[in-house]
């Protein structure tokens, strides 16, 4: 039975102390460091297709896909080459370039923005998306939601607000009060929530970004016509509404979390962000929008932004090679696979007797320890994250490493095959078994 018998980690467990006497926390972005589950993180030397293989020789069947952006999984021949391409004419010149343009292009034709800028980091992408409604609006006030994640932005990283217009504390230290008091949270679904801070706030705020579909509390959807409804609500007050797709773009579906809804009911988003899977693995992310508000932008206009590595030839070259191969066809092989796997997990759970609740997006989704539906951070908050901890930590012994913490979506790629689709099924019987024991 492999769930009794751990791989070795000496390898990982060494370079760990390492890392931990040179980098806070021994890792480079929190979620890496185990912190929410226990143990070792394992330090990965190499990944193909499915797979990773870590410092102690241990393969794993990936379901992190680095946090979203391995749409083809790890290392696919055709990316690699357009890469190997690219860093052999030179790895970043200060100029524009024509991978950029065709970027550019490609995610115009997959999103209704119409004008387009890079950035390297979905944080990036998210704090000039907001700079630039502050300048095009002249307001300064910014909604978002309880439990949507935006990159650690000072504005953005208020969690907790008491109360529908209740200006929010800051949800970290290092954040001036005077940037969280410039951010009103709300609870996730809660038109009446919208509705009242608009009310009280209207004429001072400048946006409202949300989460196309949520994905950083687990996943969340959103109510039937709840994105329309912001939408409707923004424009109404002369507010922008600033869709974040960092996480769902070009992976959600193949016009992201906006083809789940906006697409279908015709509605468009006055900004955009992207990042992950339009970065090939490479830091790259974007944000775009309306062409009048874009030119907002310096040097057309007088709101400053910029960058020495944005639209990197080698970033932006991995980017565009990526979404080419990104196909109708992907997407609807990546739905069957994301919905084999969400069904194995619901029979081994209920075989366990193991209140669930599996939460899905287009291609991405989550698995709740909680029997209830999931609305909102509350409700997510409510989940038994012991059971989660055992759970993961029987499925990496038998080597599927999911994402370290019960609040992250769960991510398949092309590239995950009969081989690796089996080695997750045969370890959910006993990864529920331990999750009921917890
Ligand atoms: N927005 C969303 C929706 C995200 O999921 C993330 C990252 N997980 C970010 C923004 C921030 O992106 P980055 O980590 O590249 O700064």
């Amino acid at each position: 039975n492999p769930a009794t018998t751990p791989a070795t980690t000496a390898a990982s467990e060494a370079l760990f102390d390492r890392a931990r006497a040179v980098t806070p926390g021994g890792v480079n972005s929190p979620v890496r460091a185990f912190t929410a589950v226990g143990g070792t993180p394992r330090f990965i030397t190499s990944a193909s297709g499915a797979w990773l293989t870590d410092a102690d020789g241990n393969d794993y069947v990936d379901l992190i896909c680095s946090w979203g952006p391995m749409l083809l999984g790890h290392a696919h021949p055709d990316v690699q080459a357009a890469v190997a391409g690219a860093v052999a004419r030179g790895t970043s010149y200060g100029t524009p370039t024509e991978p950029e343009v065709e970027l550019a292009e490609e995610i115009v034709a997959r999103t209704p923005v119409e004008r387009v800028r890079f950035v390297s980091s979905g944080t990036e992408a998210t704090m000039s998306a907001i700079r630039l409604a502050r300048g095009a609006t002249g307001r300064d006030l910014v909604v978002k939601f309880a439990g949507c994640y935006h990159g650690h932005v000072d504005t953005l990283l208020a969690q907790a607000g008491s109360g529908v217009a209740t200006l929010a504390v800051p949800g970290t230290s290092g954040v001036p009060a005077s940037s969280a008091a410039e951010t009103l949270v709300l609870p996730y679904n809660d038109r009446e929530a919208v509705l009242a801070a608009f009310a009280a706030h209207g004429t001072r705020i400048a946006c409202l970004i949300t989460e196309a579909f949520p994905g950083n509390m687990g996943v969340v959807p959103p109510a039937p016509g709840f994105n329309a409804f912001l939408a409707e609500t923004c424009r109404a007050h002369g507010a922008l509404f600033i869709s974040d797709e960092v996480m769902t773009g070009f992976r959600a579906t193949e016009h992201g979390g906006w083809g789940l809804d906006g697409a279908i009911e015709g509605w468009v988003p006055d900004l955009m962000t992207f990042g992950k899977v339009m970065g090939g693995g490479f830091p790259a992310a974007a944000f775009g929008g309306r062409a009048d508000l874009m030119s907002h932008l310096a040097p057309e206009g007088s709101v400053y932004q910029a960058g020495t590595l944005s639209g990197n030839p080698v970033a932006t070259t991995a980017g565009l090679a990526t979404l080419r191969l990104a196909t109708p066809e992907v997407y609807a092989q990546l739905d069957a696979t994301a919905l084999t796997i969400r069904n194995a997990v619901t029979e081994h759970l209920q075989a366990a007797s193991v209140p669930h609740t599996v939460q899905s997006a287009g291609t991405m989704f989550s698995v709740f320890f909680s029997g209830e539906p999931v609305r909102d951070f509350a409700e997510a908050s409510q989940q038994d994250t012991a059971a989660y901890a055992a759970f993961f930590h029987s499925m990496l012994d038998q080597g599927v490493y999911l994402p370290p913490s019960a609040y992250e979506a769960w991510f398949v790629s092309a590239a995950h095959d009969e081989r690796a689709i089996s080695t997750i099924i045969d370890a959910l019987p006993a990864a529920a078994v331990a999750a009921a024991a917890a």
